[in-house]
């Protein structure tokens, strides 16, 4: 189902190609997004209209590696689009990025958040945080994440599977910190203490709390803005209401971050417009805005916060190289499966 709507869209932005290849002087570029369209799209209208370069998309949540294998040298896509640093890593890994040095690119995207070989940038940070009932759980009582290996959490912690690219992101932060073994250990006990077998999405975890199922949820930190300020399924609200986000790690090396980000394909045939689109991604502009739509931190130094994201203060964040996160991501996966977080 995902495949055949991904073929139907690149059928779509094939078609494009040509007709902008026409008309368009400064010519174009080809992407395909992880990313939703409407997080996407009002980025990729400004740069259009700052540069007359037309951006040709493919959406898909699933699958664009497996189609840039089978396009191989002939992929129309110059830049890839992800919401997880992981991705942008099995990409590498397979030999389809091209290093891309800019000046502006350096100055802009800290290196702990560029990929080995500059073969791919951060453009958005996400923390990934604990929500904690405001009713059952006092203020302190869960201050990192080897807490929710504590059996006093036993039936109490809801989150998502650990195959997911968050939580798998999250276990290679863990690795990171402290080898796998540890990590393992770790895993293996924050499973005993699941209140139910992991289901739905980061929204649906807090929403449990809300409901009294669990007291503990793993999250990505723009949902709770997402359901604050829900004004078209208020209920959402309600859900965020009955939590306290917990930034982990506070006393430590921080609290989890991951990263959506973009990387040029070698196979490019738009290679200095693809670059162009990555500099604008990583400007002022598309920064502020990216807070603003999605209330994800800025990877650009300097860049104001939305006034939400100000709200939770100043937070310390893990400072290990999101490339050595994406290195342990295959590790974490298999981690999650011995230690049955499924
Ligand atoms: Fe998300």
């Amino acid at each position: 189902m995902l495949r055949r709507s991904l073929t139907l869209a690149a059928a779509t932005m094939v078609g494009m190609t040509g007709a902008a290849a026409t008309s368009q002087a400064a010519g174009e570029v080809n992407l395909y997004s992880y990313r939703q369209e409407f997080l996407v799209r009002p980025f990729l209208e400004k740069f259009e209209a700052d540069t007359g370069i037309k951006v040709n998309v493919v959406y898909a949540s699933d699958g664009i590696l497996e189609r840039l294998k089978a396009e191989g040298a002939n992929s129309p896509a110059d830049v890839v689009l992800t919401v997880d640093v992981a991705r942008l890593k099995a990409i590498a890994d397979e030999g389809l990025f091209q290093p891309v040095s800019s000046p502006i690119l350096e100055k802009n995207i800290p290196e702990q958040y560029v990929g080995n070989d500059n073969g791919w940038y951060a453009l958005t940070l996400r923390s990934r945080i604990l929500y904690a009932s405001r009713e059952r759980v006092p203020e302190g009582a869960v201050a990192t994440y080897e807490d929710l290996a504590d059996p006093k959490w036993k039936g109490r912690i809801c989150t998502r599977s650990g195959k997911h690219v968050y939580n798998r992101s999250l276990i290679a932060s863990m690795i990171a910190a402290h080898g796998e073994e540890k990590a393992e250990e770790w895993a293996k006990a924050v499973v005993a203490n699941f209140a139910r077998k992991p289901q739905g999405n980061d929204r649906a975890q807090v929403k449990a709390v809300h409901e009294g199922q669990c007291d503990i949820a793993i999250g990505n930190t723009y949902y709770y803005a997402l359901m604050k300020n829900n004004d078209k399924q208020p209920e959402q609200k309600d859900w965020a209401a009955s939590v306290r986000p917990v930034f982990p790690n506070q006393d430590g090396r921080g609290a989890h971050v991951n990263a959506s980000g973009a990387g040029v394909l070698k196979s490019a045939k738009n290679k200095d417009n693809a670059i162009k689109l990555l500099e604008f991604l990583s400007s002022d502009t598309a920064q502020e805005m990216y807070g603003e739509l999605n209330h994800e931190y800025p990877v650009k130094p300097g860049v104001p916060q939305s006034a939400e994201v100000r709200s939770w203060g100043d937070v310390k964040f893990d400072t290990v190289a999101l490339s050595e996160i994406s290195d342990n991501a295959a590790a974490a996966a298999r981690l999650a499966d011995r230690a049955g977080w499924q």
